[in-house]
């Protein structure tokens, strides 16, 4: 029952939405050992009919992509929402609580965005705004105030349609604690095409249309040559985007993570981030692996921090302190997360 199909996610992961739940997790628990009778203890032995309990992230599970999670009735209603658990690391990371008041960057659909609602009403009534959600692109704002409100926490989450880096400026947040920063990518993790086999039903009737769709544009087959050029645009852009959230004065938080391969969008940013005058005046610096999901073992780039500190302990603590997520390989999309904090 392997899936062998190269555009096929190995796993199908989806997380209990306790906004949704209430204190009902426990029934939503015993409702879905009756769908998925069998526990795995590895994502690896994933076959229909059994789920697997993350180890990673609380209340993440993992099931065979032939198993329909998206006709349950769990699914429909908010209940569970699927994500891929790669993506779930940096609201995980973040650890928002109800003290927090955070912006996400680059929002939509809204994966992270709701994720890091869970952590801060987790199953409390959501009364006030704790989150602020950027998105430039309209039609994509519009999935995103779906995703909000299929989440139940539209009261919770203020959506800002257009360039973060020109509405967002640090006077109008002066309370902001913490940045999720996902910004465009080159996409280069993403595997093969997402299954959005009843988005149409579920918008038609109001229910989910929740599934991951992380990928702007479709990848094509481009030169070297584009491709070196298109990243150093990208890398640009997630540079000022970064820096820009980490001038807000009372910001002490901030993951910055793609599903981008390249270390040119991800190691290489932190690099050019700590070497940055203005950020070293801010006071960030990169949170030790201690605090970034420490047991998962595959970690950045150690030549790229390398090349630049000289220093082999620095170089090998900022290693550690990135995380990589190998497409496919680690069950899923590929990945890479850093957090950045400051006193
Ligand atoms: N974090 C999202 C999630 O988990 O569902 C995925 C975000 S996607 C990788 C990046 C998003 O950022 C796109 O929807 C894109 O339109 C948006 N974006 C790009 N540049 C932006 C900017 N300057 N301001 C606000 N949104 C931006």
């Amino acid at each position: 029952l392997k899936d062998d199909r190269n555009d096929m996610t190995p796993v199908r992961w989806f997380r209990l939405n306790p906004i949704r739940c209430g204190a009902k997790s426990e029934d939503i628990l015993q409702e879905l050992s009756k769908k998925f009778p069998t526990r795995v203890n590895s994502w690896t032995n994933i076959a229909p009919g059994c789920i697997y309990h993350d180890e990673y992230i609380p209340g993440l599970f993992g099931v065979h992509p032939a198993d329909k999670i998206t006709s349950h009735e769990l699914y429909k209603t908010g209940k569970v929402i699927i994500q891929d658990r790669a993506s779930c690391f940096p609201a995980h990371i973040l650890n928002a609580s109800s003290e927090d008041l955070i912006i996400d960057a680059c929002a939509a659909p809204g994966n992270k965005t709701t994720h890091v609602a869970a952590h801060i009403f987790q199953d409390q009534a959501v009364e006030s705004v704790r989150i602020h959600a950027f998105e430039k692109d309209p039609e994509r704002a519009k999935t995103l105030r779906t995703m909000i409100n299929t989440a139940g926490c539209t009261k919770g989450i203020e959506v800002h349609v257009g360039d973060f880096t020109q509405l967002a400026k640090p006077g109008k947040f002066p309370d902001v604690t913490g940045f999720i920063l996902d910004p465009s990518c080159s996409g280069s993790g993403i595997f093969g095409r997402k299954m959005i086999d009843d988005r149409n039903k579920s918008k038609a009737d109001g229910a989910s249309p929740v599934e991951e769709e992380e990928k702007e544009e479709e990848r094509e087959d481009i030169s070297d040559k584009d491709l070196k050029n298109r990243l150093e645009k990208l890398a640009s852009f997630q540079f000022e985007i970064v820096k820009h959230a980490m001038s807000f004065p009372s910001a002490k938080k901030l993951v910055y993570s793609t599903c981008s391969v390249h270390a040119e969008e991800n190691e290489r940013i932190v690099v050019d981030l700590l070497l940055d005058s203005k950020v070293k005046e801010w006071g960030w610096r990169v949170r030790k692996r201690a605090g970034v999901i420490p047991t998962w073992s595959r970690r950045g780039f150690y030549k790229e921090f390398e090349e630049v500190f000289r220093d082999e302990d620095t170089a090998k603590e900022l290693a550690e302190a990135c995380i990589r997520v190998a497409p496919k390989e680690d069950g899923g999309i590929g990945f890479f997360a850093v957090c950045f904090e400051r006193d």
